[in-house]
């Protein structure tokens, strides 16, 4: 194969125009937000779930809490029945029976006060714990929001940054003759198309050429195309080559 120095040297172009297509590519199916979003989702659904048990504990609290309210009106019901008909009451016997009964329910109501009391110090609690879930889940929706957005500007920025390029690419390929296209497209497909051969070295894969390799490309006429003995790609000699 055959090609001046000049559409040789777009190769170079073209293959570094590919390389950023491949990394615009990466990074736009793959912001480096995403794995940290994706941490965030499964954050917020552990927290979730604790939520609900916390929640579940609160609400049980609660109805425990209005049931000894219930229990206290009752007392305070019959108290208050008890308390008239001792009033009216010209029986002794029958007064010192509410006389007893009235001091068993202030009984009965001292200790469902005790046990209101206390419950409403769990409760205060349990207002508490879900309140503090609360906060780390919205700390943990505000995180992923941020991250989304942050992801969506990077995604489009690189489809922005892949779609120059394929255009600068289109545009430049244009410009090589077809044969020496074909023949860089069939080497890209497997790796590096085209690299300039810069002191001695393959840009392609670094590798520093033998001598006898050396020897070769100096008796290689300017328009004859090369490829790395190493790498196999294209190998575009200049007057940097070192030669
Ligand atoms: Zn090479």
């Amino acid at each position: 194969m055959n090609a001046s120095p000049a559409d040789q040297r777009r190769l170079v172009d073209v293959a570094q125009l590919d390389e950023r297509i491949v990394q615009a590519d990466r990074a736009r199916k793959n912001p480096p937000q995403a794995a940290r979003v994706q941490e965030l989702l499964a954050r917020r659904q552990q927290l979730s779930q604790e939520l609900t048990t916390r929640l579940g504990l609160r609400d049980d609290l609660r109805t425990e809490l209005s049931r000894i309210e219930s229990d206290v009106a009752v007392v305070d019901a019959r108290a208050a029945r008890d308390a008239a008909r001792l009033a009216g009451s010209s029986n002794s016997k029958e007064a010192q029976g509410f006389e007893s009964e009235l001091a068993a329910l202030a009984r009965r109501k001292s200790d469902l006060e005790d046990a209101e009391l206390a419950l409403m110090e769990r409760l205060e609690l349990a207002d508490a714990a879900v309140a503090e879930q609360e906060a780390l889940i919205a700390a943990t929706n505000a995180e992923g929001a941020e991250l989304s957005g942050e992801a969506k500007r990077a995604v489009a920025e690189a489809t922005a940054a892949f779609d120059g390029a394929t255009r600068d690419r289109a545009a430049l390929a244009g410009s090589v003759p077809a044969d020496l296209l074909a023949m860089y497209d069939r080497i890209a497909a497997r790796g590096t198309g085209a690299a300039l051969l810069r002191a001695r070295t393959c840009e392609g894969c670094r590798m520093v050429l033998a001598g006898t390799d050396l020897q070769a490309l100096r008796q290689a006429p300017d328009d004859a195309v090369v490829t790395c003995p190493e790498c196999g790609c294209i190998l575009v000699r200049d007057g940097e080559s070192g030669l």
